[in-house]
C-alpha cells in the first residue's frame, strides 16, 4: 500500500500500520494557510543514526514534551529527534477550534460519580493551571499567536438540558473553591450572550489561541537551539529492541533507522499504528471546523466572548472570535454521530465529513442577534482528527511491557488546556525517572489506580465482548449499539457540554 510518502527502502510495516498513518493530502485549515519556515524541515539530510530521545510526531503533545525536557536540563540527555509523518504541526493541532477552555463541570460530574469529589476537582485544577501556565509563557516570551484572556459563554437554548445544567451548577458551586469563577444565570439571558432563542447561560474564564503559531514559535526555539532534531516527511513505522543492546531501541521509517535509548508517543491519536495494544483504548474519530467571514469591506459584529452553545436540537458547537473579525466553528457532533461510517474509526482527513459540512452554512445569521444581514458564510471547511480515549482520561505513563516507551495521548477533543502541564510531567518522568506521583498530574489519570497492571486496558477488552454479546441479541437497535461505540461508558452519563 502506498501512501505517497518518499521512501528510502522497503520497511517491514505491516497493513495495519499504514491504515493509522495520517493521509499526505489532509484539507488545509485556515491555521494552515501560511505554513512556517520549519513546516517542512529536515535538520540534517539524513536521519541521524542514534539519538537519546526519539519524539514520535510533532503536533502540539511532541513539541511540548521536546520542551520540557530540554528545560529539564537532564545532563544525561543530549540530543532529541522528533519524527513526523507530514508537515510539522498538520494533525489535530494545526486544524482544531483554537479554543482553550478547562472543563470546570462538564465532565467532571461523572468523574465525580466514578471516584469521588476530590480526586475528581484535581482534574478541573489541572486544566486551569494548565491555562495560566500556557498564558504566563506566552506573555514571558512574547509569543505571537493571537492569545486572548475572555470569558467562555456556555449557552443552553434547550430547556430541558438547561434545567439539568442548573442542577449541577447549584451541586457543585457550594463545593468547589474553582466554581466561584462560574456565573450562572437564568435572567435575561440573550441580552448577555446574543444568542437567539437562549433560556440559560453561564461564563468563566477561558483563553482563544492561534494553536499552529503558538505551537511552530516553541518548534523554532528547539531547533534553533541545536538540540532537536525535526525530521518531517518521515513516518515512523516499526519499532524493535536491538538484538546486541536490549536497552536500545531501533525505530525504522520512511528514511531510515535511527537507534533510542527512549522512544516517546506523542499524539492525541493515531496511536494503533505503533502501539496496536491501544486500537480499543484510543479511538481515532473525525471531526469538523470552519472559519466564518463576513463580504470584504463589511464589519462583522463584534463577539467579545468565546462560546459553547447547545442549540435546540442538542447539537453542540463551539466557536471563537478572532480579532480579524473572523469567527472558527467547530462541533455539532451529534448532526453526523448516526453517520459513524464517516468519522468513526477514521484518520483520512483529506475528505470532508458529508453528513456535516453544510451545518454551519448560515451558522451566525439563526444563531446570533444582529447578524441576519452580514452575509456572513463559511469561507473555509476543514476536517481533524482527535483521539478518543474509552474513559476520557488521557494516558500519560511508561507503555505497559515496554519499559523505556512512553505515550502522551488520549486526550479526546479537548488537548489544549491539558497537554501542556501533562507534557511537563511526562518529561520528569522520562527525564528523570520520577514515578507518576511526583508530576502534579491528576491522580485519575494515573494507569494504576484501580489496582490491575493495566486496568483500564482490561475493562475496555470487558466491555467491547459484551458490547458484540449486546449487538448480537439486539440486532434490530443497531442505531443504539452504534451509539454505545462512540460514545462509551462515561461518556453518556448527562454533562453539561
Ligand atoms: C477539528 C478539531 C477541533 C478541535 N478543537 C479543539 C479545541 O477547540 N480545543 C481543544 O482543547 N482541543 C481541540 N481539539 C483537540 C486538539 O486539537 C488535540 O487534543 C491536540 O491538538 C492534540 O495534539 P497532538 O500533538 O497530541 O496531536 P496532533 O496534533 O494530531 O499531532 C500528531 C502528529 O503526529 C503525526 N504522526 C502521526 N503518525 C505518525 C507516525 N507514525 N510517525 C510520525 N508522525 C506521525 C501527525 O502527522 C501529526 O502531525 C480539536 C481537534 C480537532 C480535530
Amino acid at each position: 500500500m502506498s501512501l505517497g510518502f518518499p521512501s528510502c527502502g522497503s520497511t517491514s510495516a505491516g497493513m495495519e500500520t499504514y491504515k493509522y498513518l495520517p493521509v499526505r493530502n489532509p484539507l488545509t485549515a485556515f491555521w494552515l494557510r501560511n505554513p512556517d519556515e520549519l513546516h517542512e524541515h529536515r535538520s540534517t539530510q539524513e536521519l541521524p543514526e542514534q539519538s537519546d530521545i526519539v519524539i514520535i510526531r510533532a503536533g502540539y503533545t511532541g513539541v511540548s514534551i521536546a520542551y520540557h525536557l530540554i528545560k529539564e536540563r537532564v545532563a544525561t540527555i543530549s540530543s532529541i529527534t522528533i519524527l513526523e509523518a507530514r508537515g510539522a504541526c498538520s494533525g489535530a493541532t494545526g486544524r482544531n477550534g483554537g479554543h482553550l477552555r478547562p472543563d470546570m463541570y462538564g465532565h467532571i460530574p461523572t468523574y465525580i460519580h466514578r471516584a469521588g469529589a476530590e480526586a475528581s476537582c484535581e482534574v478541573a485544577e489541572f486544566e486551569i493551571a494548565c491555562m495560566h501556565a500556557i498564558k504566563t509563557m506566552i506573555e514571558e516570551q512574547e509569543i505571537d499567536c493571537d492569545f486572548t484572556y475572555t470569558r467562555s459563554i456556555d449557552v443552553w437554548c434547550n430547556l430541558e438540558t438547561a434545567k439539568k445544567g442548573k442542577v449541577v451548577y447549584d451541586d457543585m458551586a457550594p463545593c468547589f473553591e474553582y466554581m466561584r469563577d462560574v456565573v450562572y444565570t437564568g435572567k435575561n439571558v440573550g441580552g448577555i450572550c446574543g444568542m437567539k432563542g437562549a433560556t440559560a447561560c453561564a461564563s468563566y474564564t477561558a483563553g482563544t489561541i492561534f494553536p499552529y503559531k503558538f505551537i511552530m514559535h516553541l518548534l523554532r526555539g528547539l531547533v534553533h537551539g541545536g538540540k532537536v532534531n525535526l525530521q518531517t516527511n518521515t513516518p515512523a513505522l516499526v519499532i524493535t529492541k536491538d538484538a546486541k543492546t536490549p536497552n536500545i531501541f531501533t525505530v525504522e521509517t520512511t528514511c531510515g533507522k535511527i537507534r533510542a535509548q527512549k522512544v516517546i508517543h506523542a499524539s492525541n491519536t493515531y496511536m494503533s499504528s505503533l502501539l496496536p495494544e491501544y486500537r480499543h483504548n484510543i479511538v481515532p474519530c473525525k471531526g469538523i471546523c470552519c472559519r466564518i467571514t463576513v463580504p470584504a469591506g463589511t464589519t462583522a459584529p463584534l463577539l467579545n466572548n468565546s462560546y459553547i452553545n447547545r442549540a435546540k436540537d442538542h447539537a453542540l458547537s463551539y466557536l471563537i472570535p478572532r480579532a480579524d473579525g473572523s469567527i472558527i466553528v467547530g462541533g455539532a457532533a451529534s448532526t453526523f454521530k448516526p453517520f459513524l461510517g464517516q468519522l468513526y474509526n477514521n484518520v483520512d482527513d483529506s475528505v470532508l465529513i458529508e453528513a456535516a459540512k453544510d451545518y454551519n452554512n448560515d451558522y451566525m445569521q439563526r444563531t446570533y442577534r444582529g447578524w441576519e444581514n452580514t452575509g456572513a458564510h463559511v469561507n473555509q471547511i476543514w476536517t481533524g482528527v482527535m483521539g478518543y480515549s474509552y474513559d476520557s482520561y488521557p494516558y500519560i505513563r511508561v507503555v505497559p511491557s515496554k519499559s523505556g516507551q512512553f505515550i502522551l495521548a488520549g486526550l479526546n477533543c479537548h488537548g489544549m488546556p491539558v497537554i501542556w502541564l501533562a507534557a511537563k510531567g511526562l518529561a520528569r518522568m522520562v527525564a528523570s525517572n520520577i514515578p507518576f506521583k511526583e508530576p502534579g498530574i491528576p491522580r485519575l489519570f494515573e494507569p494504576h489506580s484501580i489496582g490491575l497492571i493495566e486496568p483500564r486496558m482490561e475493562k475496555r477488552k470487558t466491555e467491547i465482548s459484551r458490547a458484540k454479546q449486546l449487538r448480537s441479541s439486539l440486532r434490530t437497535l443497531g442505531a443504539a449499539i452504534t451509539h454505545y461505540k462512540l460514545m462509551p461508558p462515561g461518556r453518556d452519563t448527562f454533562t453539561l457540554i
